[in-house]
């Protein structure tokens, strides 16, 4: 039985969703910008996702703009900024491309720090932020630790400053996340979704994402992906739905699986444990090779992450977690076990169980 704790990198696409996506490819294969019945189906059928999608953020279904994913969001607001840029030293990799490339166009970028445990500064986040500040940019729920910053004391503290993007890809469908942004970008396939679709979310006056045919009033131009933004829309509604109920057996099961695992000599837990998504267990073993434990754990039937998976194939060392102070070996020793749906705690003891062999057996 293979068990699947890497639910931070993708997750199943859940049923409702699946064939909801497969009635769709069937049946509503009209383009929404066409004026017969074909194309209105098709509209319609976005329009419902779009007030689905809205329904989980909080939003107006009009600041909903459907792109191709939580990188595509992030990259086109992020290319709009002109001249000062806030953000955090523990983002994304979809997000710090982008400031390499926004710091060669001679765009002004104040990188904040976060402690031992992730948090970020919030000082020097009130400090950095100013009226000249086009846009704050920053992970809400972390990828790789799933530590969650503290939205309404940021949002607090940069009222009537600068305008707040939160890359919410992560916390979307685990934490309630209608709080005080301006910008939420988010991924279906994060939450039981379809692959290559997401969304901006803009409360405030948006940049032109896609030049095109003008679709999504205008901001991103492209023929819907309809199929896919309505997996989007039925993954948000379950999420929206079953929140609560989720969270509370993520954390269980997440819980669970940190007491079989806190035996291990010298192991310990990276990111607050006060403030974390409820799936998410980053944990440090002293001595161990995270990549080879990854290899030797997927071999047991076990698939886990020693890092994001965005990272996959570099072995360079975190850089959320040397961020967080850890050394390079510290970072590399380290592994990220992500719960999700279909995980049941048999399935969390049996891959503790299956750490444990390998562990022994690695000496
Ligand atoms: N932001 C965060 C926090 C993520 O975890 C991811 C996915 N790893 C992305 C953005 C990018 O999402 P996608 O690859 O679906 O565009």
């Amino acid at each position: 039985m293979r068990i699947y704790l890497d639910h931070n990198a993708t997750t199943p696409v859940r049923p409702e969703v699946a064939d909801a996506m497969a009635r769709a490819l069937r049946e509503t294969w009209g383009n929404p910008s066409s004026v017969h019945a074909e194309g209105a189906a098709a509209r319609e059928a976005v329009e419902d996702a779009r007030a689905q999608v809205a329904a989980l953020v909080g939003a107006e279904p009009r600041q909903v703009i459907f792109t191709g994913g939580a990188t595509e969001a992030n990259n086109a607001l992020l290319c709009a900024v002109r001249r000062r840029l806030v953000t955090s030293s523990a983002e994304h990799p979809s997000l710090r491309a982008c400031v390499e490339a926004l710091q060669e166009r001679g765009v002004a970028v104040e990188t904040i720090p976060v402690d031992g445990d992730g948090r970020l500064d919030l000082v020097g986040l009130e400090a950095a932020a100013s009226q000249q500040t086009d846009l704050v940019s920053l992970i809400w729920a972390n990828n790789e630790t799933g530590v969650i910053q503290p939205l309404d004391e940021v949002a607090r503290r940069l009222a009537g400053l600068a305008p707040l993007h939160v890359d919410a890809t992560q916390a979307l469908g685990k934490i309630a996340v209608e709080g005080p942004w301006d910008f939420l970008s988010a991924s279906a396939h994060k939450l039981n979704g379809p692959k290559g679709v997401g969304c901006l979310v803009a409360r405030r006056e948006a940049p032109v994402l896609l030049r095109g045919g003008g679709q999504e009033r205008g901001l991103r131009g492209g023929t819907e992906n309809v199929p896919g933004i309505i997996g989007f829309g039925v993954a948000c509604e379950l999420a929206r739905k079953e929140l609560a109920e989720r969270s509370a057996h993520y954390a269980a099961l997440r819980d669970r699986l940190w007491e079989r695992l806190r035996g291990i000599p010298g192991a310990r837990r990276n990111g607050d444990p006060g403030s974390v998504l409820p799936n998410t267990l980053s944990v440090e073993i002293p001595g161990a090779e995270g990549d080879a434990l990854v290899q030797a754990l997927d071999l047991e039937g076990v698939a886990i992450s020693a890092g994001a998976a965005c990272h996959a194939g570099a072995v360079s060392a975190s850089h959320v977690l040397l961020a967080m102070g850890r050394s390079p070996e510290q970072a590399l020793g380290s592994l990220r076990f992500s719960v999700g749906y279909g995980n049941d705690e048999a399935q969390i003891d049996e891959a503790a169980q299956r750490l444990q062999a390998v562990l022994e057996r690695s000496g």
